[in-house]
């Protein structure tokens, strides 16, 4: 007999942060930076843990350069040769320790890891990234690279559930990636049925991933800034985002005239664009759970991050926290059924 969980199980539209009594003054005197050291890389990285997706439009090199001008993350999509790693890395050494390689599971995935890191000493993390986090063949992977990278910090997913994250973490892994179906462009709930609300995948996952002194990447699901202050006060070490960073000068693509707007193409990368553009070089079983889109070109990413770490400061703020850190000691969620007032919704900026 299937069996039904009853307990409820959130999504960030389901709650905000409450307010409470604070000594801080201003935005200012908040602080982003996080001071992390992996469980089992032993690596310390100082940043703000906000990550770009690796996904071909979002992870880019110019992406990660931007980024990493305001201490934040870009895992590198996997679709550039060692070659063009190669190029970057000797012009922008100091980006790399902002950047992660991107590796699927399969065998042309390794070879091209190995030799991205043997190339690259500097680069230090790797991000092993698959649709479905749950199966042995990934964890076998994990436990391959580990072995092969003792030094190396290791992000992995995705998962939703805690006792995914503890074996993944018993198994080699430092950071693992939550979220599965939340995603923009994400069709797996659709197509597949399968999924878990982003909000409460991030509480349990980091009660999972804490207890055993590792760390969670909260992925996907992040519509404004507002959202990523919750995956913050949910638990989230990291918090990733594709959508968000999508559109944007760094971003790559040409730009597309529509009715006279300006639009760029934005796509998953388990989508019908993707898998076309990449014949032979995304996994199969990945295969159409993507949606392609067009949205308006937004201009210079600098401008989306000044909003996103404002918003961040904003939430420390409101909440009392000096620092990132101790927003989630800080967080109380209310259950709400509402988010916004949507009277002026159709017709206004967001500024
Ligand atoms: P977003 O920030 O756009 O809501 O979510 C970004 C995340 O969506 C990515 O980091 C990745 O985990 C996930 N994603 C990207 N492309 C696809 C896809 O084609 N299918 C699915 N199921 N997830 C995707």
């Amino acid at each position: 007999m299937p069996r039904i969980d009853n307990d409820i199980k959130l999504d960030f539209k389901d709650v905000l942060l409450r307010p409470k009594r604070s000594t801080l003054k201003s935005r200012a005197e908040v602080n982003l930076i996080r001071n992390i050291t992996f469980r089992n890389s032993k690596q310390t990285w100082s940043g703000i843990p906000v990550i770009a997706a690796n996904m071909d439009t979002v992870g880019t090199f110019e992406m990660a350069k931007t980024l990493a001008k305001h201490k934040c993350f870009t895992t590198i999509h996997k679709h550039y040769s060692v070659e063009e790693w190669y190029e970057f890395a000797l012009h922008n050494k100091e980006v790399l320790d902002f950047v992660a390689v991107s590796s699927g599971t399969s065998e042309n995935d390794w070879q091209r890891l190995q030799m991205i890191l043997q190339k690259i000493p500097e680069a230090r993390f790797i991000c092993i990234d698959v649709a479905n986090g749950y199966s042995e063949h990934f964890v076998e992977y994990v436990r391959r690279v580990r072995k092969s990278f003792p030094d190396h910090t290791i992000l992995a997913g995705n998962v939703v559930t805690g006792e995914m994250v503890e074996e993944l973490i018993l198994s080699g892994a430092d950071v693992i990636k939550v979220g599965i179906g939340p995603g923009s462009v994400c069709t797996t709930r659709k197509k597949a049925g399968v999924g878990y609300p982003q909000l409460s995948a991030v509480i349990e996952c980091a009660d999972a991933a804490h207890g055993l002194g590792g760390h969670i990447i909260s992925d996907g699901g992040c519509t404004c800034p507002g959202d990523i202050a919750k995956a913050f006060g949910a638990g989230a070490d990291f918090v990733m985002m594709g959508g968000m960073l999508a559109g944007h000068d760094q971003s790559g693509g040409d730009i597309i005239e529509r009715n006279g707007k300006k639009m760029k193409l934005f796509y998953g990368m388990s989508s019908a664009v993707a898998m076309n553009k990449y014949a032979g070089g995304v996994a199969e079983y990945r295969a159409s759970e993507g949606k392609t889109v067009e949205i308006p070109y937004r201009g210079n990413v600098e401008d989306t991050m000044q909003d996103i770490l404002g918003g961040l400061r904003s939430a420390c703020t409101y909440t009392g926290a000096g620092k990132l850190k101790e927003l989630p000691k800080r967080t109380t969620f209310i259950r709400v059924t509402q988010q916004t007032n949507e009277i002026f919704s159709s017709n206004t900026s967001e500024k």
